[in-house]
């Protein structure tokens, strides 16, 4: 069984820089490519940050039942394919999902066992100014995804960690503790348990 981790937080709250840095540090961690209606930003590569589909086959998608999740945020519709959870579990790795409120709420209301993690900035203001400064929507989009963090804040309540996204350092630091000291329970440490508890038996 590998660890499912969920990370959600509003738009410019800093979760793509901090998972960007964890995919890169803390050993097998498997980032979900989820699909989404949206269209890239400069940069973004079709198969790495996402998969790029219309609006048409997303709802095929749906149809086929191929989402283990899915949601609409801010006029677009984003979700995980099942296909993320397969390769994970068979490479045996670890899976980070980047998924906003509603999709991390279908997993906990069918008690789906993972890694709830939320990130928040300090304030609402510093919220706008990164979202802003970021300089990827235009103003009505910047606006729509504004009000929509106001009204999924009191969702973080659902998480069982809470990152507040001040100074990145410190930030990535708590992430990080989160990720090892996770692992390291042992209901999942069986794997690496047997044979140590193998060396004792003489
Ligand atoms: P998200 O993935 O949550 O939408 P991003 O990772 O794209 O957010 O970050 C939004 C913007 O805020 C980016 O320009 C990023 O460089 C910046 N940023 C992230 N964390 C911090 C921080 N702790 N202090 C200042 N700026 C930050
Ligand atoms: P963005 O358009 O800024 O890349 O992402 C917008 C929001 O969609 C973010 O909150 C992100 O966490 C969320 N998101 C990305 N992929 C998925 C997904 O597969 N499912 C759900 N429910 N949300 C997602």
């Amino acid at each position: 069984m590998t660890t499912l981790f969920v990370i959600s937080g509003p738009s410019g709250a800093g979760k793509s820089v901090l998972i960007d840095r964890l995919v890169n540090d803390v050993g097998p961690l498997r980032f979900s490519v989820s699909c989404t209606t949206r269209a890239p930003r400069a940069g973004e590569r079709d198969g790495v940050d996402y998969h790029f589909l219309s609006r048409d086959a997303f709802e095929a998608g749906v149809a086929a039942g191929r989402f283990f999740e899915h949601a609409a945020f801010s006029g677009n519709l984003y979700g995980t394919n099942w296909s993320e959870l397969e390769a994970a579990g068979t490479a045996g790795q670890d899976l980070l999902l980047d998924i906003e409120v509603q999709g991390a709420r279908q997993l906990q209301e069918k008690s789906i066992d993972a890694v709830y993690i939320f990130v928040t900035p300090p304030s609402f203001a510093e919220l706008e100014r990164r979202l802003r400064s970021r300089n990827t929507e235009d103003e009505a989009a910047v606006q729509k995804r504004l009000r929509q963090a106001a009204a999924d804040a009191p969702e973080m309540n659902r998480y069982q960690y809470i990152v507040v996204n001040d100074q990145l350092e410190e930030a990535y630091t708590q992430l990080r503790s989160i990720f090892v000291a996770e692992r390291t329970r042992r209901h999942r440490m069986g794997k690496v348990l047997e044979p140590i508890l193998e060396s004792f038996r003489k």
